[in-house]
């Protein structure tokens, strides 16, 4: 299991912990009922000594033994319920925490927070209509409750539903008092996808500006604003790529193709070359503009030119596979036919494994591409390419 999964299981089953905590600091003021000393248990200590070394089924082997002691241990029992469906026992979490809620002594909070969970386990098991019902009948009873609302806006989310995962999201702002306007810029970003694949072109505008509006890093709603743009207004969309260009160098290649196609649409196709030059110039270990320039130069026949910049792309990246296929491309151009360039072209371009690797800094997960919300810790913005480090760097 990797470092960010052990961490996401401790903290989920420690919020069961706290919550626990929180109860028995209730326990002191008097306003609930004596609960008995499960935490002299020797399975007790013995269950948080293997949560803590991340050995989580020996840990749900030795929590279920407290509950089986001591039926009031309603504190376990939250901790045991998220264990388990952290583990993937996802019948058994739902059992645990409907077992809870069908106590009578359970507090306001206990129960509000005991439903929550069971939506995160109807939300894990894939019962996404179970998992919305249940956060909603937690809002009732906790309008503030955060555990809900988070549950909540990843379902949405999940499910695509762009305009309500907003209204969450920004509930939630208000609820634990952060800035959230960069994931609220992504969601406005996507609903206004959604507007432009419908045809309504003046609510994604409205949409992209606002999505700009709340966070200016939000780059997919750049690119969406220039390809709105493109056909009527080409001279509006060039100035809205170039601006993204300058703000975000890091990100500039995914503006390129967009760009190529206006600066043509306009007949300057000289901008372009002029564009990418500069960036060179900038950042002379950037390959994509030196890419980007080697292919357009080699639609232009200019074969000799293209090949000189792929190989000083080569000598700043040499793992970079679109760099070398591109070579061979322009390599087979200049006059290197052979059947063997070809079957060697056709083998990489079909090869199954990253040929423009991306990675998501905040779960190491990898794709082939630029990625605006990682499919599998479910963030946004986190993904950024995947860069080598030299040999001799390292040593
Ligand atoms: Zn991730």
């Amino acid at each position: 299991m990797t470092d960010t999964g052990l961490l996401a299981i401790l903290i989920a089953a420690l919020a069961g912990l706290l919550a626990g905590r929180a109860w028995a600091a209730a326990l002191g003021r008097g306003d609930l009922r004596e609960r008995p000393a499960f935490r002299t248990s020797p399975h007790y200590i013995q269950g948080l000594h293997y949560l803590a070394a991340g050995q989580l089924e020996l840990a749900i082997s030795e929590l279920t033994k407290v509950t089986r002691e001591d039926a009031d241990a309603v504190e376990v029992l939250q901790v045991l319920g998220n264990l388990l469906r952290e583990a993937g026992h996802v019948e058994r979490a739902i059992q645990t925490h409907q077992g809870l809620l069908a106590r009578t002594d359970l507090t306001r909070a206990e129960r509000a927070h005991a439903l929550a969970c069971l939506g995160m386990d109807f939300r894990k098991a894939g019962f996404l209509d179970r998992a919305a019902l249940t956060f909603d009948q937690v809002l009732e009873v906790d309008a503030k409750s955060i555990h809900a609302c988070v549950g909540l806006q990843k379902l949405h989310e999940e499910q695509r539903q762009w305009r309500e995962a907003y209204q969450v999201q920004t509930r939630l702002s208000r609820l634990r008092k952060t800035d959230d306007s960069l994931v609220l810029g992504y969601l406005q970003a996507e609903m206004g996808h959604e507007a432009a694949r419908a045809g309504r072109r003046e609510a994604a505008e409205q949409a992209f500006k606002t999505a700009l509006s709340l966070d200016r890093r939000v780059f997919p709603a750049r690119l969406a604003l220039a390809d709105l743009y493109a056909d009527l207004e080409p001279r509006r969309a060039a100035a809205i790529l170039e601006d993204a260009v300058r703000e975000t160098p890091e990100r500039a290649y995914l503006a390129f193709d967009r760009l190529a196609r206006v600066y043509a649409a306009r007949e300057e196709p000289s901008r372009f070359v002029a564009l990418c030059e500069g960036i060179i110039r900038q950042d002379p270990q950037d390959w994509r503009a030196r890419l980007a320039l080697a292919r357009h130069l080699r639609a232009d026949g200019r074969f000799e030119e293209a090949s000189g910049l792929l190989l000083r792309a080569l000598e700043a990246n040499p793992q970079v596979l679109l760099v070398h296929l591109e070579t061979w491309r322009t390599l087979r151009d200049l006059g290197a036919r052979s059947e063997a360039v070809d079957r060697y072209i056709a083998t990489a371009e079909e090869a199954v494994f990253y040929r423009d690797p991306h990675i998501c800094t905040a779960c190491r997960y990898r794709a082939d591409d630029m990625l605006w919300r990682c499919p599998h810790c479910h963030e946004w913005n986190t993904f950024v390419e995947e860069r080598l480090v030299p040999l001799a760097a390292t040593r």
